[in-house]
C-alpha cells in the first residue's frame, strides 16, 4: 500500500500496524451463497444478494440532478437500481446482458422496488472464487472512500493481509476458559472474524472476541477495585451510638422497608471496616434513599465526625435542609445549609462554625466545594443524584479531610443491571428494590392538543379533590429563549383556562433569581397554589405528596430517563396519581416507543433496560464524556449472559489469584501492567 492510502488509514481508522488491521473487523459479512429472488426475499435483512441481469440502462435528468437508473431482472421480477453519483464511471463500465451480483438492500419507491447505489460483481468471477462467498463488509467514511478505500478496497488489503498471519498467535485467554466455553482459539477467531467460511463461523469467531473483550474489560475494572480494597484507609466507624438510636427508636417516621434496612446494613459494614467506602446507592425514585442517607450521617456523627450532604440544585438542597430539621428537631444536632444565595455574611458565619466543629451537617450544592469550606473532622460525604455532578467536583469533596472521607452516591437514575455490572465492577454498590408500602403506579397517558380540553377538565376535577398539579415544559440547553417562550405561552393559556381568584398558579423557571423560585415552590409544598407550570428545575428530587397530577409538554422532547424522574414526582401521597405526556400529533419511531414504554411500566430498572435498547449505551448520560464505556463489539443488552459469564470468570479467577501471580496467569499480569488505561478506581 502507498503512503497515502496508509495515512488514510492511520487518521480514518486509527490503523497503524499489521495487528490493528487484523483487529479492523468487518461489521456484516454477506453471504453470496445465499441468492434472493425479487419476487420473494426477507425484507427483514439488513442486505441482500439477487442475481440477474440488467437491460436497460439510461440517466434522467430532473431539475439539476441527473441520477443513473439501471432495469435489473433475475427472472422472478424487475427492480431498478440508481445511482447518483459517479454516474460516468459506473455506466461505462456496466454491461447490458451480463449477469452480476447485484447486493443491497431494496427499498419501495412508489411502486417500484428500488437498490440506490448497490454493491455490483459480474457473477462469474464470485463461481471462480467460492472462497469469497462470505464477503466482508467494513466500515469506511466518506473521506476514506473518495480517497480509493471503500469496504472492497479495505476487504482487499485484509485478504492480502491473510496470506501473511502466521499460522499461530500467542493464545490471550486462559486456556481452560477457552476449552469451557468452547471458544475458538485467537488465530482462527481473527482469521474467521474477517473471512469465514460459513456464517456459524463468523457468529463463533465473534464471540470469542467479544467474550475477550468483556474478559479484559472485567478484567481492568475488577483488579483495580481489589487494589483499591488493599490499599486504602478509612475511618472506622466502630459503634452505633446515642444519636442513631435515639432517633431510630423514637423519631422514626414510618417503619423502614426491608431495602432500606438491608442497604442501611451495607453501608454499615463498610464504615467499619477499616477501608475508605465508596458506595453507589441505586434506587429509584421516591424509594427513600433520603431516610438512608440521614441514618448513615447519623452513624458518622456518631463516631465524632462531621458529614455532609450535597445536592445538585439549591431547590433540592434546601428541600434536604427542612426535612432535615423536621427529623432532627430536638435532637441536639446542628445542620446547616450553604447554598450560593446567602449573603456573604451568613456564608462566611457558617465556614467558620463549620472549621471549628461547631456544624454536625452541612447539606447544600456547589457551594460545598469551594475551596474556603473547611470542615474540622469531615468522615462521611453523601452525593445526592451524581449524575448532576462531575468526576472533578467529587474529587474536591474528597480532599477536604486528612482521612479520605466514606462517600455514598445516591442516584435515581436506574442503570440497567448488565451496565451497572460492566461500568462499575471497580464499585460497591447498593441496591433500594422495594418502594415503601401503599404506593400505588402512576396511572399514565397519552394526549395530542386535540385533548387539551379533556386534560384541562380532567385537572379542574383533580383540583376540586384537594390535589394540585404539575405542568412541565422542556428546557434544552441551545435555545434557552426559544423555550422560555413556550413556558410563558403556556403558561399564558393556562391562566386563561384556570382564572383567579379560583385558581392560583405558580411558575418556576431557570431564569428566575433563586429567592423568588424557592418562594413559588413553597407556595406550592404549603398547597396555596394548584399548578406548577415549570420546567425541569422540578426534575430532581422535589417531594410534593399531594400533587398527584403530572402534565408533560412535548413529552416527545425529553429522554426516557428524564420522563421517568418526572413522573416520579407524583404518586408519593398515597392519591391515585397521573401522569399525562402531551406530544404533538406526528412522533418519530424512537419517541413513539419512549411514549409507550412510559404508558406500559413503571418499573424504573425496565424504564433504564428500554432506554439502552433506544438509546444504545454509547448515548447515555455522562457516559460518553467519561470514556467509561468504551467496548466495540459487545453489546450490553444483547449479549447479558456474556457480560455476566466474564465478570464471573474474572471474579473466580481473581478470588483464587488476586495478583495474578500463577504462571498460568502471566499474561494476564502483562496485560495489567502494560495497560495505562486510566483507571476508575475511586467515584472521585
Ligand atoms: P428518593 O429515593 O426519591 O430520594 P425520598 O427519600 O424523597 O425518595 O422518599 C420519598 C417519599 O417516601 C418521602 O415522602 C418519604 O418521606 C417517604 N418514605 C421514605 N421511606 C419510607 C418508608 N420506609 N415508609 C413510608 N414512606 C417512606
Ligand atoms: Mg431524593
Amino acid at each position: 500500500m502507498g503512503p497515502s492510502k496508509a495515512e488514510i488509514l492511520a487518521k480514518e481508522f486509527d490503523i497503524h500496524t499489521y495487528g490493528d488491521l487484523l483487529h479492523y473487523f468487518p461489521f456484516r459479512i454477506v453471504d453470496r451463497s445465499r441468492v434472493s429472488t425479487i419476487d420473494n426475499f426477507n425484507s427483514d435483512e439488513p442486505y441482500l444478494v439477487f442475481r440477474g441481469r440488467i437491460s436497460d440502462l439510461h440517466t434522467v435528468t430532473s431539475g439539476r440532478f441527473t441520477r443513473l437508473e439501471a432495469t435489473f431482472t433475475d427472472g422472478t421480477g424487475m427492480m431498478s437500481l440508481v445511482w447518483f453519483q459517479g454516474l460516468k464511471w459506473i455506466k461505462e463500465s456496466l454491461k447490458v446482458g451480463t449477469i452480476y451480483n447485484v447486493m443491497g438492500k431494496p427499498t419501495l419507491y412508489g411502486s417500484i422496488l428500488q437498490i440506490a447505489h448497490p454493491d455490483l460483481e459480474v457473477s462469474s468471477l464470485y463461481d471462480e472464487r467460492p472462497t469469497h462467498a462470505f464477503l466482508p463488509i467494513y466500515r469506511t467514511t466518506e473521506k476514506a472512500k473518495n480517497r480509493g478505500l471503500g469496504t472492497k478496497a479495505i476487504a482487499r488489503i485484509t485478504s492480502t493481509l491473510m496470506q501473511h498471519v502466521p499460522r499461530q498467535l500467542p493464545e490471550t485467554l486462559p486456556a481452560d476458559i477457552v476449552a469451557k466455553y468452547h471458544l475458538m482459539s485467537r488465530i482462527s477467531a481473527l482469521r474467521s472474524i474477517h473471512y469465514p467460511s460459513s456464517m456459524e463461523e463468523w457468529q463463533q469467531a465473534l464471540l470469542r472476541e467479544k467474550f475477550e473483550e468483556l474478559f479484559y474489560h472485567q478484567l481492568d475494572y475488577q483488579y483495580s477495585r481489589i487494589a483499591r480494597l488493599q490499599h486504602s484507609v478509612g475511618r472506622i466507624f466502630g459503634i452505633v451510638g446515642n444519636r442513631f438510636n435515639n432517633f431510630y427508636n423514637h423519631h422514626l417516621p414510618f417503619p423502614l422497608t426491608g431495602a432500606q434496612k438491608r442497604v442501611i446494613k451495607e453501608i454499615r459494614a463498610d464504615m467499619r471496616s477499616g477501608r475508605q467506602m465508596n458506595r453507589l446507592l441505586q434506587g429509584d425514585v421516591g424509594s427513600g434513599k433520603t431516610l438512608v442517607a440521614l441514618l448513615t450521617i447519623l452513624i458518622a456523627l456518631d463516631n465524632d465526625c462531621q458529614a455532609c450532604l450535597m445536592a445538585p440544585t439549591e431547590i433540592l438542597a434546601t428541600q434536604h435542609f427542612a426535612n432535615f430539621q423536621k427529623y432532627l428537631a430536638d435532637q441536639d444536632i446542628r445542620v446547616e445549609l450553604l447554598v450560593g444565595s446567602l449573603r456573604a455574611s451568613q456564608k462566611k458565619k457558617i465556614k467558620q462554625r463549620l472549621a471549628n466543629g461547631e456544624i454536625d451537617i452541612l447539606i447544600g450544592t456547589h457551594a460545598l466545594i469551594e475551596p474556603d469550606v473547611q470542615f474540622q473532622r469531615l468522615g462521611y460525604v453523601v452525593i445526592d443524584e451524581q449524575h448532576r455532578f462531575g468526576v472533578e467536583q467529587r474529587s474536591k469533596l474528597w480532599g477536604k479531610s486528612d482521612i479520605p472521607p466514606h462517600i455514598l452516591v445516591m442516584t435515581a437514575t436506574p442503570i440497567p443491571r448488565t451496565l451497572a455490572m460492566t461500568l462499575y465492577a471497580d464499585l460497591d454498590c447498593s441496591i433500594i428494590d422495594e418502594m415503601p408500602p401503599g404506593r400505588q403506579p402512576v396511572a399514565t397517558t397519552h394526549g395530542t392538543d386535540a385533548n387539551r380540553a379533556q386534560l384541562f377538565n380532567f385537572m379542574r376535577q383533580e383540583i376540586a379533590k384537594g390535589r394540585q398539579v404539575y405542568v412541565v415544559y422542556p428546557l434544552i440547553n441551545e435555545s434557552e429563549s426559544l423555550d422560555l417562550k413556550d413556558l410563558m405561552d403556556g403558561y399564558e393559556s393556562i391562566s386563561r383556562s384556570f382564572p383567579q381568584p379560583q385558581y392560583q398558579l405558580s411558575i418556576v423557571h431557570g431564569q428566575m433569581p433563586a429567592d423568588a423560585k424557592a418562594y413559588e415552590m413553597d407556595r406550592f409544598k404549603r398547597g396555596e397554589t394548584h399548578i406548577m407550570v415549570s420546567t425541569t428545575v422540578i426534575e430532581v428530587g422535589v417531594d410534593v405528596p399531594n400533587a398527584t397530577v403530572m402534565v408533560i409538554e412535548n413529552a416527545e422532547r425529553f429522554g426516557l430517563s428524564q420522563l421517568h424522574q418526572l413522573r416520579g414526582r407524583v404518586g408519593r401521597g398515597g392519591g391515585q396519581s397521573y401522569c399525562i405526556l402531551m406530544t404533538k400529533n406526528e412522533l418519530s419511531s424512537t419517541s413513539r416507543q419512549r411514549i409507550q414504554t412510559m404508558c406500559s411500566t413503571t418499573d424504573g430498572f425496565a424504564i433504564a433496560e428500554a432506554d439502552l435498547r433506544l438509546r444504545g449505551p454509547g448515548d447515555l448520560q455522562g457516559l460518553q464524556q467519561s470514556g467509561m464505556l468504551d467496548l466495540k463489539l459487545a453489546d450490553l443488552v444483547d449479549d447479558e449472559p456474556l457480560v455476566c459469564a466474564t465478570r464471573d470468570e474474572v471474579h473466580s479467577l481473581l478470588d483464587t489469584d488476586p495478583d495474578l501471580q500463577h504462571p498460568e496467569n502471566k499474561l494476564l499480569r502483562q496485560y495489567i501492567q502494560n495497560n495505562n488505561r486510566p483507571h476508575w478506581d475511586k467515584i472521585s
